[in-house]
C-alpha cells in the first residue's frame, strides 16, 4: 500500500513536471529577455556579407560553446554545427542562417546598422534586412533551453550556423564539404522564417512545395553588327532579342501545366552603344522560378530551343545560336513534408491554442534550406514561417508592413524572440519524445 502510494506520488510528479516544463521555459524566457534582446540588437546592429560573417559566426560558436555544445567546424565559409548528445533518441537538426545584406538600412531604431562593407571592390551598406538576427537568436534561446531541460528529452540536438543563405551558396558548399560527415545523421530537420505577413507568436504552415528552386542564366544572342542604316548587310540581335524575349513569355503559359507554376523573367538586356550602330551582340539576364524538377527541365529546355530556332531562322550559323550559362546559384525548391507538419502543428496546437497557426500560400521565393531536404537524402523537413508584427496591432489598423529585404524591415522582436524560443523548444522536446 505504502509503496503504490509512493509509486503514485512519484508517477503524479513525473506527469506534473512533464506538463510543467513548458511553464518554467516560460518563466526562464521572462528572465532572459534583456538578455535576448540585447544579444539581439548587437546581431542586428553588426551585419555581416555572406561568406564573411567572421565575427557573427565567432560569437555564436563561444556563446553556444559556453551552453555545452560540442563543435563541428570547417563546413564551408563560416558555417559550423554545434552538438549536444543527451542519451539514446533521435537526431533532430535545427539550422539558423547568419549573413545580412547590402541594404542601406532605414528603420531609424537606436540599434540600426551603420556597417559598411567591401563587395566586388565596391563599398556597400550591410543590414540584417532577411532577419537572419532574430533568427540567430532564436537559435541561442533554443540552444540553451535544451541545454537546461535535458532532463525532459533524449536524442541529439544538432544546432546549425550557416553561412550565405542569401547567395544560395552555403547549404550546398556545407553538404559538400570533408567535416559533413561529422554531423549525425538527422531524423528530422527544422528552420525558421520571418514573415512579416504574421503577427509575432504567429506560425505559419505551407505543406509540400513552399518555395521555388532558384536558377539565374545569362544568354548571350549573337548577331553579324553593321551600320544602323544598313540593316539589310547585318543580322540584328537587338531585334532578335526583342523577339527572344516575348517567345519565352509562353514557356509558362503554353508548356507547363497551369497547376505546376513557375516563372520565368528576364531582369536585364544589355546591348549596343549607339543609335546608329548594330552590334554584334546582346545579353539577358534571367531569373527562372519553379517547384517540380519536372517544370524546371521544361523551362531550361525551351529556353534553349526558342534561342536556338530563332538564331536559325535570322540566317545564323550554329556558332552563332545563344550562349546559355547557368550560373552556379541554383537552389532546389524547399518541401516541407506534411506528415513532420502535422506533427508540429499538434503539438503547437496542444501547447499553444489553435488561434497561433496560419496556413500560409507558397512562394517563388528560394532558400537554400531546401537543399538539405531534397539534393541528399529523403530526410523530412520542415520550415517554419514566424510572425513578426506587433500583435497588439488590429486588422483594422492598417499598418504599413515592411517585409523581409526591405531597408525598413524591423520585426517586433521584443516579442517575437521569446515567442520563437518558447515555440520551438517545446517542438524540439515534444518531437525528440515523439521517436522512439
Ligand atoms: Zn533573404
Ligand atoms: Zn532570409
Amino acid at each position: 500500500m505504502r509503496n503504490s502510494l509512493m509509486l503514485l506520488l512519484l508517477l503524479s510528479f513525473h506527469f506534473l513536471s512533464a506538463q510543467n516544463y513548458s511553464l518554467q521555459i516560460e518563466s526562464l524566457l521572462k528572465k532572459e529577455q534583456s538578455t535576448n534582446l540585447d544579444c539581439y540588437k548587437n546581431l542586428h546592429a553588426h551585419p555581416e556579407l555572406s561568406t564573411k560573417e567572421f565575427n557573427t559566426a565567432a560569437y555564436l560558436r563561444k556563446t553556444i560553446q559556453s551552453y555545452g555544445y560540442e563543435i563541428i567546424d570547417s563546413l564551408g565559409y563560416q558555417s559550423f554545427a554545434a552538438v549536444i548528445k543527451n542519451g539514446n533518441g533521435p537526431t533532430i537538426l535545427y539550422r539558423t542562417e547568419m549573413d545580412g545584406l547590402p541594404v542601406k538600412e532605414e528603420t531609424s531604431l537606436p540599434y540600426a546598422s551603420t556597417v559598411v562593407s567591401i563587395k566586388d571592390n565596391e563599398p556597400f551598406s550591410v543590414m540584417h534586412a532577411c532577419g537572419h538576427d532574430v533568427h540567430m537568436t532564436t537559435w541561442l534561446g533554443i540552444a540553451k533551453v535544451l541545454s537546461q531541460f535535458k532532463n525532459n528529452w533524449k536524442g541529439t540536438l544538432v544546432m546549425l550556423a550557416q553561412s550565405a543563405e542569401e547567395t544560395a551558396q552555403g547549404a550546398k558548399k556545407l553538404i559538400t564539404s570533408p567535416n559533413f560527415n561529422l554531423i549525425p545523421q538527422p531524423t528530422y530537420q527544422l528552420a525558421i522564417h520571418n514573415n512579416g505577413d504574421l503577427k509575432a507568436g504567429e506560425v505559419g504552415f505551407c505543406d509540400g512545395y513552399a518555395m521555388a528552386a532558384v536558377d539565374m542564366i545569362n544568354i548571350t544572342i549573337y548577331g553579324k553588327g553593321g551600320h544602323g542604316a544598313a540593316p539589310q548587310n547585318a543580322i540584328d540581335p537587338i531585334v532578335l532579342s526583342a523577339q527572344y524575349i516575348n517567345e519565352i513569355q509562353t514557356i509558362v503559359s503554353r508548356n507547363l501545366s497551369p497547376n505546376d507554376p513557375a516563372i520565368v523573367t528576364v531582369g536585364a538586356i544589355h546591348g549596343g552603344t549607339a543609335g546608329n550602330i548594330i552590334p554584334n551582340q546582346v545579353i539577358l539576364k534571367l531569373t527562372i522560378r519553379s517547384y517540380s524538377k519536372e517544370a524546371r527541365e521544361t523551362i531550361i529546355n525551351r529556353l534553349k530551343e526558342i534561342g536556338d530556332n530563332l538564331a536559325a531562322a535570322a540566317g545564323l550559323s550554329k556558332d552563332k545560336f545563344p550562349l546559355y550559362e547557368i550560373l552556379d546559384m541554383s537552389i532546389p525548391s524547399l518541401y516541407n513534408n506534411a506528415e513532420l507538419g502535422k506533427k508540429i502543428k499538434n503539438i503547437i496546437e496542444h501547447k499553444f491554442g489553435a488561434v497561433v497557426i496560419k496556413q500560409v500560400k507558397p512562394v517563388m521565393l528560394g532558400e537554400d534550406f531546401g537543399v538539405y531536404g531534397q539534393q541528399l537524402s529523403n530526410i523530412p523537413s520542415y520550415l517554419l514561417w514566424m510572425g513578426t508584427l506587433n500583435p497588439e496591432i488590429k486588422n483594422t489598423d492598417h499598418p504599413v508592413i515592411y517585409s523581409p529585404h526591405s531597408s525598413h524591415f524591423a520585426p517586433f522582436a521584443e516579442e517575437c524572440i521569446p515567442r520563437n524560443i518558447s515555440i520551438i523548444s517545446n517542438c524540439l522536446i515534444e518531437l525528440f519524445k515523439s521517436v522512439n
